[in-house]
């Protein structure tokens, strides 16, 4: 049948260019040491920062909103989906992000990448410019694709560019739009002076901060803490399945901002609501980012950043400078990095292998991603082996 002999060709082609991927099967829950295919491994990939994805009061807490509220929500937010757990979450998210937001107000999705869409396509209307951040994540693009506004992409990093572009419209709603925390570099973007930028622009700064959000700034309000910036430009989204440990996450800022989401976000309206388990957990999951218990977990896993950077002597491998979780050290080719990320697991560690489209053409790397709940040992049984492995091959 030619349709399937078209997919066929497709794939054959991803596989001949080492792009294609495979999924490992986890059977255990997400920490450090996991049993992944039956095999027990060392692993530096999830996004769970701080830890929590298997914190005992957290699965207590999903236990418990389980036994509280059921299984699932059953409808829409706007329809009957909305429970108690979730109020409850968007008035601690809110209260929580509030340092950094003029009268703060917060609302909750059932992913990231719901919430991208949801911001996109509510305040991108046709009368909107959309300015997109260079290298931003697949669900900001995928929102700008989605959206009437009209999308200018400035190249990374690069604020006099976005500046120009921005003094040059005349649209009547202008969007900034960036990762706070790139996803695969692990850099940061000049949010001060982007931010500076959209109060001179009269326009939205959207931080995408789901690599911030719980990790960045002394009680892990993300970004916006982290540089200490305070505005009623700013439209903030955190994720809560990354260092949060359970899933979802949430728009935060200036009350008439999430009202108009409610009102005419349709990635929002539109979908049945996460199950209100979720949100339970996730209260329990704010209590420890926003306690000492999260302070400690911050203070180790800057401590771990900080160990890899003084025992990686890498040559050839470029390691990019980041003072994130997240370590890329990037090989180049897409066969190298397999074969690189194939040794590793051959000896039980379990590092991915990240290529394009994720990654720029003759970027790819080896995605390193550290969190509080690895050891010191942990940690140096990974800088050995990678200092090893780049002698060897
Ligand atoms: C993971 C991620 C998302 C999507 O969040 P999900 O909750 O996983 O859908 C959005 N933006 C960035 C930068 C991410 O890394």
């Amino acid at each position: 049948m030619k349709l399937l002999d078209d997919l066929e060709l497709g794939l054959k082609q991803l596989q001949e260019k080492s792009l294609q991927r495979r999924r490992r099967t986890a059977e255990s829950p997400c920490a450090p040491l996991v049993t992944v295919d039956g095999r027990d491994m060392l692993a530096f990939c999830s996004n769970d920062y701080l830890g929590l994805a298997a914190h005992p009061q957290v699965v207590e807490a999903l236990r418990e909103g389980a036994s509280l509220y059921g299984a699932g929500s059953g409808a829409s937010h706007l329809v009957s989906g909305h429970s108690r757990a979730h109020a409850q979450l968007e008035e601690r998210l809110a209260e929580f992000m509030a340092p950094q937001l003029e009268r703060a107000r917060a609302v909750y999705f059932c992913t990231g990448y719901m919430a991208n869409l949801s911001l996109l396509t509510a305040l991108g209307g046709a009368d909107a410019v959309i300015f997109s951040e260079g290298v931003n994540h697949a669900s900001l693009i995928d929102g700008c694709r989605l959206a009437r506004a009209q999308v200018q992409v400035y190249p990374h990093g690069d604020v006099d560019a976005l500046e120009k572009m921005l003094a040059a419209s005349s649209a009547r709603t202008k969007l900034v739009v960036t990762d706070s925390v790139f996803s695969m570099d692990g850099d940061i973007a000049p949010l001060p002076q982007l931010l500076a930028l959209c109060e001179r622009h009269d326009a939205w700064l959207v931080v995408d901060d789901a690599h911030g959000f719980g990790v960045l700034g002394e009680h892990g309000r993300g970004a916006l803490e982290h540089f200490g910036l305070r505005s009623p430009n700013l439209v903030y989204m955190g994720t809560l399945g990354k260092a949060a440990g359970v899933g979802g996450a949430f728009v935060a800022a200036h009350e008439t901002v999430i009202e108009w989401l409610v009102q005419r976000a349709r990635p929002y309206i539109y979908t049945t609501a996460a199950a209100p388990a979720l949100a339970h957990a996730l209260l329990a999951s704010l209590d420890i980012i926003g306690g000492t218990e999260g302070d400690a977990r911050r203070v180790q896993l800057r401590a771990l950043i900080g160990q890899l950077d003084a025992t990686l002597t890498l040559e050839r491998w470029n390691r990019l400078p980041s003072i994130t979780a997240i370590q890329p050290v990037v090989i180049g080719s897409n066969q190298e990095a397999l074969d690189a990320a194939a040794a590793l697991h051959e000896q039980g560690l379990w590092v991915p292998a990240i290529r394009p489209p994720t990654v720029p053409a003759d970027t790819a790397r080896l995605r390193v991603t550290l969190s509080a709940s690895h050891t010191v040992e942990q940690v140096a049984r990974l800088a050995h082996a990678l200092n090893a492995l780049e002698k060897t091959t």
